[in-house]
């Protein structure tokens, strides 16, 4: 029992019976005993059926996020430490090649609003809601303890938070700021993450396994990396043997590094083309010079956050791929991805083929990719599954 309740609106407790974790603000008929940002409040349905225990978030429209539906298994300090070594223990099978994962995907592991990625003794964070905020000294105490890693640094400079009421903030929260980048080993090659300044919390993990994929598709093959960021997929196709790679990246640091990651890999210099460009533009001059590639890697930034985005981003995917279909080679490869929310597999996939028929080019799927499995989706949460990705192959 907590001091602090919310009461449904009549006929609003469906979701939650459905085990989905976020309770709407529009769903609330009462909220009583006056909750603090983050404290834990029981959630009632009308009837006043006991429904779970949830995070508070008075700014919110996700008012509450569930940590367990149970009244009887209270939510402190021993509740988190269970669930994140359980969380942290069920990693482990991913660990074998990588010492660099997510550790915590957030609502797929019952702790709304965390995120915490490893990359080899460094741990990033990222506090995304009112209720991982309220336990924040608590979860760095239990991670620490965990994974025994000295280092953990916050990167919750993140928009979201102010939906939450919350400040941007980053820096260390255990041991010292990294000075430059951690080296970390995927899949037996090297990268260097720069866990302070660079995206997200560094490495775009969430595409290991199609970074895999792509060194094992590369084979003798001319390959374009387009929004190449520090060059993983570069150095992936590389490593599987790809004939040269040219990279496009608008990020002057993000292509440094990447340049970096290159040479740690040993390989030479003149088996990559770094080009600090804008995709859209790059592709159209590559086209102009009518050059060809083999195998096209699109991996674009999140164009549509939400669903309103969804028609603006859907005629910026729709450019790039068909630009990229026109450079396709014969037989060639095109490896397109969507990270954003708002566009849907069903829609990803009707965009990608008015490209190819607007190109004129005959495709197929080959496969369909998605995030890596340190990224799960819980099956009562959907909205984790962002990142969809096709491999079409050109005729
Ligand atoms: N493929 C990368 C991740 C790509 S993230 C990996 O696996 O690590 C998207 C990248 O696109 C970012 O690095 C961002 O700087 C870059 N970017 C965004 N808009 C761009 C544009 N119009 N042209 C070129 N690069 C762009």
């Amino acid at each position: 029992m907590n001091p602090a309740l919310i009461i449904l609106k009549p006929d609003r407790e469906k979701p939650l019976l459905r085990r989905h974790p976020w309770v709407f603000s529009g769903a609330i008929a009462e909220v009583q005993g006056e909750p603090a940002s983050g404290a834990t409040v029981d959630v009632y349905a009308a009837d006043k059926t006991f429904l779970a225990q949830a995070a508070y978030s008075p700014e919110s429209q996700i008012r509450g996020r569930v940590w367990n539906w149970s009244p009887d298994e209270a939510v402190d300090a021993d509740f988190l430490a269970r669930r994140l070594a359980r969380t942290i223990a069920a990693r482990t099978a991913y660990e074998a090649d990588s010492n660099a994962l997510r550790l915590v995907n957030a609502e797929s592991d019952g702790l709304p609003g965390l995120v915490v990625d490893r990359y080899a003794d460094t741990l990033v964070c990222q506090f995304l809601s009112a209720g991982a905020e309220f336990w924040r000294e608590t979860i760095v105490e239990q991670l620490a303890e965990i994974t025994g890693c000295k280092t953990v640094y916050e990167r919750s400079d993140v928009e979201v938070r102010s939906l939450e009421g919350l400040e941007a903030r980053e820096g260390a929260l255990r041991g010292a700021a990294p000075e430059g980048t951690v080296q970390i080993v995927e899949d037996e090659m090297q990268f260097k993450v720069d866990v302070v300044e660079g995206h997200k919390t560094g490495f775009y993990l969430d595409q290991r396994r199609n970074r895999l994929r792509v060194r094992e598709l590369a084979e003798g093959r001319e390959v374009l990396d387009c929004f190449s960021y520090t060059g993983g997929f570069a150095a992936n196709a590389l490593q599987g043997g790809a004939a040269a790679v040219t990279l496009v990246e608008s990020s002057a640091d993000a292509l440094a590094l990447a340049r970096e990651n290159l040479a740690l890999n040993d390989f030479p210099a003149d088996r990559a083309e770094l080009l600090e460009a804008d995709v859209f533009g790059a592709l159209r001059g590559f086209r102009d010079q009518a050059r060809a590639f083999d195998l096209i890697i699109l991996d674009p930034p999140k164009f549509a956050p939400t669903r309103a985005h969804a028609e603006k981003a859907a005629r910026a995917y729709k450019d790039i791929n068909l630009l990229a279909f026109k450079l396709l080679a014969p037989g060639g490869l095109l490896v397109t991805f969507s990270c954003s929310a708002g566009v849907g597999p069903d829609l990803f996939q009707k965009i990608v083929a008015g490209a190819a028929l607007d190109a004129e080019v005959d495709a197929r799927i080959l496969e369909q990719l998605a995030q890596a499995p340190d990224h799960p989706i819980a099956l009562n949460f959907p909205e984790a599954a962002y990142l969809k990705g096709l491999i079409c192959e050109a005729s």
